[in-house]
């Protein structure tokens, strides 16, 4: 018998908990201590029959069809929550929660909402089922004209790789014109794939369909490879987290940063250019992929306090323990399915924590969050004057 086997597991539960040694720190599962932190601290696991923990003491036990008939694992929106309290450094989210829905996805257990998201991906190159010709739309009538590699013909400095919800959504196309006008008035030479770019594939792969994830990754490849620029700078956390942590394994290697991180770097030639937008108290909201997935915190609130007549104030989970939006890991398309099982929005709690100190502005730094924040704001109570603005915006509105 091979190292790490268990007698007693059928082997479909053996096959599937030999493979989770495949991902970085695997094997850190066999040292599970059953302490529960995971399951504490997961935002939906007071619904999920399969809270990490749980899961891993059947998986010991030899069961795992269980957990594949039960639908608990589409509850997890992939928040590094349960990673970040993990004493054995187990990879929760993804290895074990990710390579489950991988599995549910073969079994064909899978909620409508996400196979549609699914769908329009391989169709279309983007979750959202838009035109691919149209996803440089949201520059029309700009000036100067937004630079396109393709008509460019020449190399750049910088690589805006948009990304999905930031080239279609229309309330998140108004922070990717802001973020045009900054790199503008920065002077940054920078250009955009516009149709050839397709969606980073992160959340996908994340809601268990890797191979999708392996085919977008690729379509995007092939496009970088045609042009020169010297880094590329997304403004969304999920294909940032994709660009610097999934594309290499695929031979896809390109520096890159979040806008955050870009910008703090221009700081001064920032601050030269702010004028201020009036006092205002503003807290701030770490996005998963930004955060906890990636350890991105200082930058973020240092472009938020070079911003005259600022007051940053915290909210009561920050940094490492931030609330999930509810949007990561396809949990942006399992909305009407969780709210059906859990009777409750990642988002509202998010927005009455911002609520709660008596802040002006939500500030975010990813695309996801001001529709979700915004539409939380309507109903949660005493949130309904809290405007939510990503940094873009607010550094656009100050210039
Ligand atoms: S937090 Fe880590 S060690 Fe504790 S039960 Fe969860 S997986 Fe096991
Ligand atoms: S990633 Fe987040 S939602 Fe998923 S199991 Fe961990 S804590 Fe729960």
């Amino acid at each position: 018998m091979a190292a790490n086997t268990i007698s007693h597991f059928s082997p479909f539960t053996q096959e599937f908990y030999q493979s989770l040694f495949d991902v970085a720190d695997g094997e850190n599962i066999k040292t599970c201590l059953q302490c529960a932190n995971c399951s504490g601290v997961c935002p939906l696991g007071y619904v999920m029959d399969f809270p990490p923990g749980r899961m891993i003491s059947w998986l010991r036990a030899g069961i795992f069809d269980e957990v594949v008939e039960s639908d608990s694992v589409w509850m997890c929106v992939s928040c590094y929550a349960c990673v970040e309290v993990c004493p054995k450094n187990i990879p929760l989210t993804p290895g074990l929660m990710t390579r489950a829905k991988e599995e549910m996805l073969l079994a064909g257990n899978i909620p409508t909402e996400l196979q549609s998201a699914l769908e329009f991906s391989q169709r279309y190159g983007n979750p959202l089922g838009e035109s691919p010709r149209k996803r440089a739309e949201w520059a029309n009538g700009l000036e100067p004209e937004v630079p396109i590699m393709r008509k460019l013909k020449r190399p750049v400095d910088v690589l805006w790789f948009v990304g999905d919800y930031p080239s279609y959504h229309p309330r998140v196309q108004q922070t990717t014109r802001a973020f045009f006008k900054l790199l503008n008035a920065l002077g940054i030479d920078f250009g955009i794939l516009g149709p050839e770019e397709s969606s980073d594939g992160d959340s996908q792969r994340l809601a268990g369909e890797r191979g999708l994830f392996e085919v977008l990754a690729e379509k995007n490849g092939k496009a970088f490879s045609k042009y020169e620029f010297g880094e590329i700078i997304t403004t969304d956390p999920h294909a940032y987290n994709a660009l610097k942590n999934e594309y290499p394994a695929l031979g896809i290697k390109y520096p890159v940063r979040h806008y955050t991180e870009f910008l703090v770097e221009h700081l001064d030639g920032i601050k030269a250019l702010l004028k201020g937008n009036g006092e205002m108290r503003v807290t701030y909201h770490d996005p998963c992929y930004l955060g906890r997935a990636n350890s991105v915190y200082d930058a973020p609130r240092e472009l938020l306090e070079a911003i005259p007549g600022i007051e940053l104030v915290e909210m009561e989970h920050n940094r490492t323990t931030s609330l999930c939006c509810g949007g990561g890991g396809g949990g942006m398309w399992l909305d009407g399915f969780q709210w059906e099982k859990s009777g409750a929005r990642l988002s509202d709690w998010r927005v009455k924590e911002a609520a709660d100190t008596q802040a002006d502005v939500l500030a975010v730094a990813c695309p996801y969050e001001p529709p979700r924040f915004e539409d939380a704001a309507k109903t949660v109570a005493g949130a309904d004057k809290l405007i939510v603005k990503d940094i873009i915006e607010l550094l656009a509105d100050a210039l």
